[in-house]
């Protein structure tokens, strides 16, 4: 099903196949404002949601609750590209008698297809990678068409579906998908693998690294490590900000999925709602820095990085 966004995805697959006294297990690091429509807006249409730690599974089992109809995440997350085992969680909530839904943006169809890990539903903002160039807004929903029944009536009668001309964007991003991502990664790697060895950096957070938590877990659900790559740099917010003034070529944006890369300063701007003691908690500093790793040469991106050579 298409929707005029990714929020439209969410908010579509939720009032589909939830109801009011229904309960929700979502992961505490999925998009900000998944947790603002999760937190504020359905919590006042009688729906609850407890957060959880994407990777504890000890923590999902012990919030399930007999009326618990929907586990939802995301894999990797933002900012801290955590990684979760698809397939676990697809048993335990099926063991619960609920539905596993994964917002898929990140890696995108090219690179991970939770589906064939067990998955019930996917759920896509094609306005990042499926785009690719930051032109339109557009979601997806994806999953078993009997499943999905009620998804595409809400969406008949509501009305947040997708534009017949942001359709035909879409289609056109498609086509290159595979290839822009497969790009995109071999990028993300190579500066990944650089900034581990800048003076300017304390640590590097992108599933393609060894030194990557999740790494084997994360061979092995996706086709690669993805294209976002996040950092600590050493100096805190202050050296943070420096690093992002001084960049030329890359955009400093909130936004992802871009064939330009894009920086953001995370603490300040994307998780800024977020308070400081679960930003902490989160592991999220305030010398967090993510990149969206565009389709540039690796080159200039590392020269615009320059700083972190000092
Ligand atoms: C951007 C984003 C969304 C929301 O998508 P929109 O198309 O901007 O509404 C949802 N989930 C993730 C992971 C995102 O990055």
């Amino acid at each position: 099903m298409a929707t005029s966004s990714g929020m439209a995805a969410i908010l579509a697959c939720v009032m589909g196949l939830c109801s009011a006294g229904d309960h929700v297990i979502a992961s505490r690091s999925i998009f900000g404002t998944s947790v603002q429509l999760f937190s504020n807006i359905l919590q006042r249409w009688g729906l609850q949601t407890t957060f959880v730690s994407l990777t504890d599974a000890e923590e999902w089992k012990a919030a399930v609750q007999s009326n618990t109809k929907l586990f939802f995440v995301e894999t990797p997350s933002n900012p801290l590209t955590e990684v979760c085992d698809i397939g676990l969680l697809a048993e335990l909530a099926h063991q619960a008698g609920a539905l596993l839904a994964v917002d898929n943006c990140f890696c995108s169809p090219a690179l991970q297809k939770p589906l064939g890990l067990g998955a019930d539903i996917v759920i896509h903002s094609a306005t990042k990678y499926i785009d690719g160039q930051g032109r339109c807004l557009g979601g997806a929903v994806l999953g078993k068409k009997d499943l999905l029944e009620p998804v595409y009536g809400f969406l008949r009668t509501a009305g947040p579906t997708m534009s017949a001309f942001n359709a035909w964007v879409f289609l056109k991003g498609l086509e290159t998908l595979y290839i822009r991502m497969q790009a995109h990664s071999k990028n993300a790697l190579a500066l990944a693998q650089w900034l581990e060895q800048q003076p300017g950096v304390a640590r590097v957070y992108y599933p393609g690294l060894p030194s990557h938590p999740q790494h084997a877990l994360a061979m092995q659900q996706q086709q690669t490590g993805g294209a976002i790559v996040s950092f600590d740099v050493k100096g805190g917010k202050e050296a943070a900000w420096r690093l992002i003034d001084a960049t030329r070529l890359i955009s400093i944006t909130a936004n992802l999925g871009d064939a330009k890369s894009t920086i953001t300063h995370p603490a300040t701007t994307t998780h800024s709602r977020v308070t400081v003691e679960a930003r902490a908690a989160a592991g999220l500093g305030d010398g967090l820095v993510r990149i969206a790793v565009g389709l540039e040469h690796v080159d200039d991106l590392k020269a615009d990085l320059a700083l972190l050579s000092l």
